[in-house]
């Protein structure tokens, strides 16, 4: 699924600069005769569109085919990717330079490619401890301009004081003079006629041996040419819809733009043209793949319903009783349930899913639950287990130590169907658990949202979970639930979960109070200890959450064995203090949590291995030390740690922030505590990709950092693939060719046609 093709068109969104800018600003080699035929080009976006052109196997020319190009610079493109015509169309610039008319030297702007003549007045040439340098000054009899060629020596023998030149470069500012380094230059005559067309110049993620320049004169060369194969993917509604320019003219003005604004625009018509192609991918794959797949339907009535919820011990939330519905609605179905259940940290998300999974015992299959971090499975486990005491349902745990453990082989009588709920980590998934009859599938993700989890929901054809119990006819799936602590803002959700139907718990159960959070400065942690120790002598325990386990060279970041020691001594000298980290061997971890959850411990100094789902309910503080190292949605996981039992809970945000990113972090969580709000902010401050943490296993590739500003072209491209797929017309022969070509055989390609 990750093809070349994908990370091509992520160049769309690639900003990282390639190159440097000396690199770009000079692509030719220094004090090459500037061409002025070459400076005034013919734009491509206004040559007439929409001629009927014959289909277009030009696509496919290797680039060694196209003019400009030969065998040295074939190699050299296919080193960037490039292999074909339509890579080099698409191959994005990642960015423009304005490169005005020629103008008199007092009106060269500043960080333009500026174009300007003088006379040369002066020349120098200077050998020193840097580079060699031939410096000439230019004047127009009103205004100098100071020109610098490194390496320049040779020009000696070319430039002089008398001579008239036209030059070309980046117009700098040096000690409030204008300046151009490794200017193009031409000599030109009295009556040379100037050069007056402006134009905006793309920049291409170029090499030394290739550089922006060059790649650009080979594009606008055969721009034409490849344009021709570039077929509109929708009728006139849409485009007339979203105000979207043509598919071929956003092309054509991507890398030959008249000016911002048209870039801009061009863009949004490509990378709206790509969301359209990733929803209609999704779509159209999850609809090949009900029509394959079958789950077994499950029954649920009145008398198990109200058995169900006898277990739990409190009433159910309106949101928590629509979710159930909502699921129970799926479960009923002989199709495999693909939900997505959001709600905030404490919302009551873990009941809602054991509710799924003991409507699946109860019909007779079994439940699996996979957590991302043993704690939090053992957790899961224990939470489990005791609202089903005195029950009959058979619950096991399954991580890598009790694996290991191994006693009384609960694999086997995993096998043989005599454990109804299978609780565990990646376990879970090991070659050698075999379920018997396994109903459904509830997935943990807390705030990992996105990784390993969604992979395995894509591939369940190869996943061990694959259960294949209706031997010969269409094999049967569990149904999936997928949980998450980390609400996703609707725009992400509906388009990263396509394919997912989606619940969202928007309440809290009741007389939860908000979490108090303040935000203190470094000077100010002694207060925020002796709060804690405040805290411990009224019977509460506490959090203490630091950025790292150990002490490193060369970051200050405060470590959990260092701070252990000096708090032990120190400031929380006289309490029960226990460290709490991923390098512990799974029993210290045990230890640990068992102690503190029981009490025997007052102070647990964690890292954020205790983000994930860790239920005290006697702890009412977390100090979070360092918290402008923390990601705006972790530390809002971590504060959910606290205010989970009856008592009044704080958070404690000790930190000097460093960054106006870490300040908007730290103030935001001070003043709000919906958890999608929250979501909402992190998406404006991170952007989707770094919001996702981790590259999105099994779906197209994009680099979504840009898409901050785009998410309306992501709700749009929502909306509009929905109804396209509706109203069951076919799609455009381009558009379903670019869909095969992307998602391949995944698709329902009846439907592509
Ligand atoms: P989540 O998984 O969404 O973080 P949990 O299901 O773990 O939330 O619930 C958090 C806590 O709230 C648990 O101790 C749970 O028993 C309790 N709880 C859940 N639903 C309710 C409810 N409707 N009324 C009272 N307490 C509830
Ligand atoms: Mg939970």
């Amino acid at each position: 699924m990750c093809t070349r093709k994908n990370r091509r068109f992520a160049k769309l969104f690639s900003r990282d600069p390639k190159g440097s800018a000396l690199e770009r600003r000079n692509a030719l080699p220094c004090g090459s005769q500037l061409n002025s035929s070459a400076i005034g080009r013919e734009t491509a976006y206004n040559r007439p569109l929409g001629v009927k052109q014959s289909p277009s196997p030009n696509h496919e020319i290797p680039v060694e085919s196209l003019r400009e190009v030969g065998p040295q610079r074939a190699e050299l493109l296919r080193g960037l990717g490039i292999r074909t015509a339509r890579d080099l169309l698409e191959y994005f610039p990642r960015d423009y330079q304005f490169e005005s008319e020629e103008r008199p030297i007092t009106a060269l702007k500043h960080g333009e490619i500026g174009l300007a003549r003088g006379e040369i007045v002066a020349v120098d040439f200077v050998v020193g401890r840097s580079m060699p340098r031939f410096m000439a000054t230019l004047s127009d009899g009103i205004d100098e301009l100071s020109l610098i060629f490194f390496n320049g020596g040779y020009l000696r023998r070319k430039l002089h004081p008398g001579l008239m030149i036209r030059v070309k470069g980046e117009v700098q500012n040096f000690r409030g003079s204008p300046q151009m380094v490794n200017p193009k230059w031409e000599l030109v005559e009295e009556n040379t006629a100037p050069i007056l067309d402006a134009k905006l110049r793309p920049i291409y993620p170029a090499t030394a041996r290739l550089p922006s320049d060059l790649i650009e004169r080979i594009i606008r060369t055969n721009l034409t040419d490849a344009l021709a194969g570039i077929d509109e993917w929708f009728g006139s509604e849409i485009p007339r819809k979203r105000k979207l320019m043509g598919r071929r003219d956003a092309f054509g003005a991507i890398h030959q733009p008249t000016d911002r604004t048209e870039a801009l625009h061009a863009r949004r018509r490509l990378v709206y043209d790509e969301l359209m192609l990733m929803q209609l991918g999704l779509a159209l794959g999850h609809e090949a793949q009900q029509e394959k797949i079958a789950a077994q339907a499950m029954k649920i009535d009145k008398t198990l319903d109200e058995r169900i919820r006898a277990r739990f011990g409190f009433d159910l939330t309106q949101a928590q009783t629509t979710a159930i519905w909502e699921i129970a609605a799926d479960l009923k179905r002989p199709r495999p349930m693909k939900r997505l259940l959001q709600g905030d940290v404490g919302s009551g998300k873990t009941v809602v899913a054991l509710y799924a999974m003991l409507v699946a015992v109860a019909n007779k299959m079994q439940a699996a639950l996979l957590a991302p971090t043993e704690v939090l499975a053992e957790q899961h486990f224990l939470t489990l287990s005791n609202m089903l005491r005195n029950s009959r349902v058979n619950i096991e745990l399954f991580t890598s130590r009790t694996r290991r453990q191994g006693h009384g082989n609960p694999a086997a009588r995993l096998a043989e169907g005599k454990i109804d709920i299978a609780v565990g980590t990646q376990a879970l998934l090991h070659e050698s658990i075999v379920f018997s009859n396994l109903g459904i599938v509830v997935v943990d993700e807390q705030h990992r949202l996105g990784v390993q989890q969604r992979a395995i929901l894509t591939n369940k054809g190869d996943s061990p979970l694959y259960f294949e119990g209706n031997k010969g006819g269409c094999p049967l799936y569990p149904h999936y639930l997928v949980m998450t602590a980390t609400p996703i803002p609707r725009t992400l959700a509906l388009s990263y979960f396509a394919d997912f139907d989606l619940t969202t718990i928007d309440q809290l159960p009741p007389g939860r109070r908000p979490i108090e959070t303040r935000w203190l400065r470094q000077s100010q942690s002694k207060e925020a200890y002796g709060f804690i120790r405040h805290q411990v002598a009224a019977g509460r325990q506490a959090y203490v959450v630091l950025p790292r386990v150990e002490d490193e060279t060369g970051d200050d970041a405060k470590s959990v064995t260092r701070q252990f020691q000096q708090l032990s001594t120190g400031v929380l000298s006289g309490l029960r203090l226990a460290a709490m980290h991923g390098q512990l061997s799974t029993k210290e971890k045990q230890k640990a949590m068992d102690d503190f959850r029981a009490g025997r411990i007052d102070v647990l100094v964690a890292t954020t291995v205790i983000e994930v789902g860790i239920d005290v309910p006697n702890a009412s503080v977390i100090l979070i030390d360092g918290a402008e190292r923390f990601g705006l949605s972790q530390l809002h996981q971590l504060r959910g740690r606290v205010g989970r039992g009856p008592h009044e809970s704080y958070c404690l945000l000790l930190a000097d922030a460093t960054t106006p990113g870490a300040e908007a972090r730290l103030s935001a969580l001070t003043k709000t505590s919906s958890g999608f709000e929250i979501a909402e902010l992190d998406l404006q401050l991170r952007g989707p990709g770094e919001f996702f943490g981790t590259r999105q296993h099994g779906l197209p590739e994009f680099k979504l950092a840009d898409l901050r500003g785009e998410l309306d072209l992501l709700l749009w491209a929502r909306q509009d693939a929905t109804k396209l797929l509706e109203k069951r017309v076919k799609l455009n022969p381009a558009l379903a060719a670019a869909l095969k070509d992307q998602f391949g055989g995944k698709l329902q390609l009846a439907r592509v046609g």
